[in-house]
């Protein structure tokens, strides 16, 4: 079993067990997991406790760092978007976002809102959101992002998933702190369950000093089989953040073609099953298009969808991309849209477009768009008859 794992990917027993394989002390399987999990370390080379002959038979088996940083882009607003090289030229992107003083924008986008998150604070810290890809393309295929127009290219292992946290960490500033990890990054997380629920087994776990649970929300667009499994193995402490865009399967069915497997109804039967525990609401994200899902009757529609679903709702007006005409709808109607929602007591924010120079915002990932552009040039060259 555990040959099969990628070293970074590997949990503490089954560390045990290569350890145990190579005739080493099991103790060493805790050094070489906190090497890598508590102390972001992706190189047994500078692994100094450990012995020279182990070093080098852990690099013979093949333990390389998953994923290096290519390129870094930084916004005046302090987001830093990094670009990473992994195996098979795969390439993605994940943002390092920080919460400036909360405006209602940046409360939105941390996936928290217990009461008691005020104690848990560091005086002078500034409180960090990372976003992270779980796979290089995606094959849900909303209409309305980047990674959905590309196509799934494959999933990453959970070690890349990984590896994106520990590398994000190295650029962090003295004052900066890592606070909420999202999966919203490219991919569709639960369509990729395995290596999503193994890599949050790596950061939430106990000896990697890594998060708690509750600080992490996996993002979907509504695949309800995943969702269970979601709430049944992380007991419900894992966010959920799901992926509406619509109040209606017409609607849905148009934009977000998996709608059609898992129509609304069973999702938000799906929702009302997740074992949220206490004073934690599940995220509704709702990216508004402008004549597609942004009428006040829809706001009236999703209201009536959501009573009596402890939620609160993110409205996030849409980013352009290039394999779509859709667009923002106008201020006006995003600030009508929300006041529907507000009026009907529903917690509601209006999401701000972070690091929008650095392509960071929401379906802008650089690479996603990258990818469609290749998808049209051999399709068209398919269509040419060459
Ligand atoms: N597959 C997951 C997570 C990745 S996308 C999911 O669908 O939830 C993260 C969020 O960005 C999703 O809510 C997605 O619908 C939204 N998104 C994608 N493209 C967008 C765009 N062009 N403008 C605004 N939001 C977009």
């Amino acid at each position: 079993m555990t040959s099969g794992v990628d070293p970074v990917g590997r949990l503490p027993e089954e560390w045990r067990a290569a350890m145990s394989a190579l005739g080493e002390k099991p103790f060493r399987a805790e050094q070489i997991f906190r090497w890598i999990h508590e102390r972001g370390v992706l190189d047994p080379e500078h692994m100094t406790d450990l012995s020279k002959a182990l070093r080098e038979r852990l690099k013979a088996e093949g333990f390389a760092p998953p994923a290096k940083i290519a390129q870094v882009h930084a916004a005046a607003d302090g987001t830093r978007k990094l670009v990473l090289e992994l195996a098979q030229g795969a390439r993605v992107e994940c943002v390092i976002i920080p919460m400036t003083e909360l405006g209602d924008a940046d409360a939105a986008a941390a996936p928290e809102d217990d009461e008691d998150d005020a104690a848990s604070e560091t005086p002078g810290k500034t409180r960090i959101t990372l976003c992270v890809s779980t796979q290089y393309g995606c094959a849900m295929g909303c209409v309305f992002c980047a990674s959905g127009q590309a196509g799934l290219q494959r999933g990453l292992s959970a070690s890349e998933i990984v590896s994106q946290v520990l590398l994000s960490k190295t650029l962090l500033e003295p004052n900066e702190e890592l606070k909420n990890l999202v999966f919203m990054g490219m991919g569709e997380p639960l369509h990729h369950y395995d290596e999503t629920a193994r890599a949050i087994r790596l950061l939430t776990h106990p000896l990697s000093r890594g998060m708690s649970p509750r600080r992490i929300t996996v993002s979907t667009v509504g695949l309800v089989p995943g969702i269970a499994r979601l709430g049944a193995d992380f007991g419900g402490k894992v966010g959920l953040a799901v992926s509406l865009h619509a109040p209606s399967d017409a609607v849905r069915d148009r934009i977000m073609p998996m709608n059609r497997k898992f129509p609304i109804m069973e999702l938000i039967q799906a929702l009302r099953d997740y074992p949220l525990p206490q004073r934690r609401r599940i995220t509704i994200e709702y990216t508004l298009m402008d004549g597609v899902n942004d009428s006040e009757a829809q706001a009236r529609e999703l209201a009536l969808l959501l009573r009596g679903l402890r939620v609160k709702v993110n409205l996030i007006p849409m980013n352009p991309i290039s394999a779509s005409e859709l667009k923002a709808p106008s201020h006006a109607r995003v600030v009508a849209f929300q006041r529907v929602l507000s009026e009907a007591g529903l917690s509601c924010f209006v999401r701000t477009r972070r690091g929008d120079e650095v392509s960071a915002a929401c379906g802008q990932l650089a690479i996603a768009d990258d990818l469609v552009r290749k998808k049209r040039e051999r399709d068209a060259q398919r269509g040419s008859g060459t």
